[in-house]
């Protein structure tokens, strides 16, 4: 999109092959492998005539920084490629600047947003402080409502999805919900950042906008903040005015680590889902674990869904401890090695966080008897960080009154 050639359809290659291929220069010319890294604000028009040109059809190459350099053309090319549907990508600075713009660009004074109940919580406060004295009213849904229609009023305009829901891991049923909006005339946005494109992809099962936050697994190195909004035609001019109106760009180094990132998400996402598993279905038998959130396991309320909609997991799942309560983790946090404790995910080290529900919820929870640790499983060898949960779960234990 942008007025550029639409970047290639490779959804009939393997992973792997897009990866390498997607925003890639044609084999036309000579050129290099990555697109040189271009740090620019002004450029510099020939003459007169060039410079009008540009002004007539800014979208078309060469104009100002902020409206891209080939680098960030080539990183929204490839995301746009991974997904079958796709017109167009928008970069952001975080994956919360790609959220909240891209409720911007769909809603307006009067409207009525629902997000799901499992949302993360910066899109809760975005809409909550930011939306509501625009004007914009927002309610709240089980991430498992079976039928949303119910919830429709002529307001509805927009709904944000999250599947799963990046601490408790519910689903959603997708084309139930986006069958009923796409008859209403309601724009369905998710935030697909758990699952990627290599896992689902949701512009397919007829979602509108689909988020990530490139800061996760397509950064994966736990060394850049980014996100991207990618859209059908019909919603793309309203996407791309939302993202120039409101000054959004990213830097073209980071750009270029994104899509480096990029190139091995496949098999990072392999070996994530793969030892993330095997951890989950150990803890799922551990004495001091009450239950494992986590979609692929069998035991997982959706995971019929999980079958049906995704082409598989990646790292990062939830467990509920048998007892105790957040204050009386710290003996079970503090004994980890490998498991960092902080913010973010997706990254090749794995990090372990406790999960605070409270003022991040709007409808009842079920009933669990201890705390949630969310953990996300980084590049290292199972049997290290399965040794590693093992005598920091025994510690905490020994530790409960
Ligand atoms: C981290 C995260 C975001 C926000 O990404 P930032 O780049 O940190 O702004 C959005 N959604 C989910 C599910 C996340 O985990």
């Amino acid at each position: 999109m942008n007025g550029r050639a639409p970047p290639p359809d490779l959804s009939a290659l393997g992973p792997g092959t897009r990866l390498s291929t997607a925003g890639r220069e044609p084999k036309s010319r000579a050129r290099f492998v990555n697109q040189p890294v271009a740090r620019a604000s002004t450029i510099l028009f020939p003459t007169l005539a060039d410079l009008d040109a540009a002004i007539k059809a800014p979208d078309k190459g060469l104009y100002y920084g902020r409206r891209g350099t080939p680098g960030i053309w080539a990183l929204e090319d490839a995301l746009t490629s991974l997904e079958p549907g796709a017109a167009g990508t928008k970069l952001y600075p975080s994956g919360v600047a790609a959220i909240s713009t891209s409720l911007l660009a769909v809603l307006e004074h009067g409207d009525e947003l629902l997000i799901t109940d499992s949302a993360y919580e910066p899109t809760r406060q975005f809409a909550d402080q930011m939306l509501a004295p625009l004007g914009i009213t927002t309610r709240y849904f089980d991430p498992r409502i079976a039928d949303i229609a119910a919830l429709f009023t002529p307001k509805t305009r927009a709904i944000l999805l999250e599947s799963p829901g990046s601490l408790t891991f519910e689903l959603h049923d997708l084309p139930a919900i986006t069958k009923a909006a796409s008859a209403h005339g309601i724009t369905t946005i998710i935030d697909n950042t758990w699952a990627t494109p290599l896992r689902l992809q949701p512009l397919a099962l007829g979602v509108d906008i689909s988020i990530q936050a490139l800061t996760k697994y397509v950064g994966g190195h736990s060394d850049l903040m980014m996100g991207s909004a990618t859209t059908t035609a019909a919603l793309w001019p309203k996407l791309a005015r939302a993202h120039y109106r409101l000054g959004m760009s990213v830097s073209p180094d980071d750009a270029a680590l994104a899509l480096r990132g990029l190139r091995t998400l496949a098999l990072r996402l392999d070996r994530h889902e793969k030892t993330a598993l095997e951890v989950a279905r150990w803890l799922e038998s551990h004495p001091a674990v009450h239950s494992v959130l986590h979609p692929a396991l069998p035991s997982h309320p959706d995971h019929a869904i999980f079958n049906r909609d995704f082409s598989g997991a990646t790292g990062l799942f939830s467990i509920v401890l048998k007892s105790g309560t957040r204050a009386s983790l710290a003996p079970f946090l503090d004994r980890l090695h490998h498991f960092g404790l902080g913010f973010s995910w997706g990254g090749y080290e794995s990090l372990a966080l406790p999960v605070e529900l409270t003022g991040n919820r709007s409808l009842p929870q079920p009933a669990r008897p201890g705390p949630i640790v969310r953990l996300s499983i980084g590049l290292e060898d199972t049997t290290d960080l399965i040794a590693d949960l093992d005598q920091a779960l025994i510690h905490w234990h020994n530790h409960q009154p």
